[in-house]
């Protein structure tokens, strides 16, 4: 058979890519309320999602794992200041770590967070990374400068999410997310833009959670 007919013989609409991350079972595993206090007990990787109030964290673990329900369970009275483990196909466990930001914090107290964010940051021996979510329409404030710090000074691999630039037509956004980046000091390749309303960047964001957990544990010992 000729080139031409081989060509000729494909099919005319493209096979729809693989979803990155297939979720075929998905398991509330409980709350750690308290800094030390109760967490799983699996060895499992562990990848958790990090930002200010309101940034729009839930609705990206809704779309990141495709169920509505999913991050109801961290809305539920009593589970917002909770660290929630969520266990994905016997494979990680996705951590939907307390949004920061509704007490006030003055620019000299440093590390400011719960003792809790703070603990579960430093004792986890199975972290192997974190998303920190920045709203596209808000410029990067101290406290995520400081969790950005405070993260790089664990040496925890750390993603940078850019949420809702559904918000913004293409020129304001992109102008925004080169505010964003230059405010953080990385380059605009190690951000992923997205939104939950579109979907865009959810396959980028899967594709990247898939690449954190299966990679080694940077951690050995507790920090
Ligand atoms: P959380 O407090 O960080 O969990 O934030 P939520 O997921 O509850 O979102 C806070 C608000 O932002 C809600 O009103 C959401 O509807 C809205 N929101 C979240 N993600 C997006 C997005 O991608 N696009 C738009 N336009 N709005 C969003």
């Amino acid at each position: 058979m000729s080139e031409r007919h081989e060509a000729a013989a494909l099919p005319e609409t493209p096979v729809k890519a693989r979803d990155p991350l297939i979720i075929r079972d998905l398991k509330f595993l409980g709350g750690m309320a308290v800094q030390g206090g109760w967490r799983p007990t699996d060895e499992l990787p562990e990848v958790a999602v990090i930002g200010r109030s309101n940034v729009g964290k839930s609705s990206l673990l809704n779309i990141l794992v495709r169920r509505k329900a999913f991050a109801r369970v961290s809305r539920t009275p009593g589970r917002t200041q909770e660290v929630n483990f969520f266990k994905v196909n016997e494979d990680f466990i996705l951590v939907d770590l307390p949004g920061y930001g509704y007490a006030r914090v003055s620019k000299t107290k440093r590390h400011s967070w719960q003792p809790l964010i703070e603990g579960y940051l430093r004792m986890t021996t199975q972290l192997r990374g974190i998303i920190l979510l920045l709203d596209i329409r808000r410029d990067p404030n101290d406290e995520d400068l400081a969790m950005l710090d405070y993260l790089a000074e664990l040496e925890i691999p750390t993603l940078i999410v850019i949420t809702k630039v559904d918000k913004l037509g293409t020129k304001a956004r992109s102008e925004r997310i080169t505010s964003v980046v230059t405010a953080i000091e990385v380059d605009e390749d190690q951000v992923i833009p997205f939104s939950a309303h579109s979907g865009i960047g959810r396959d980028e964001l899967a594709v990247a959670v898939v690449s954190l957990v299966t990679q080694p544990a940077w951690r050995r010992v507790e920090a």
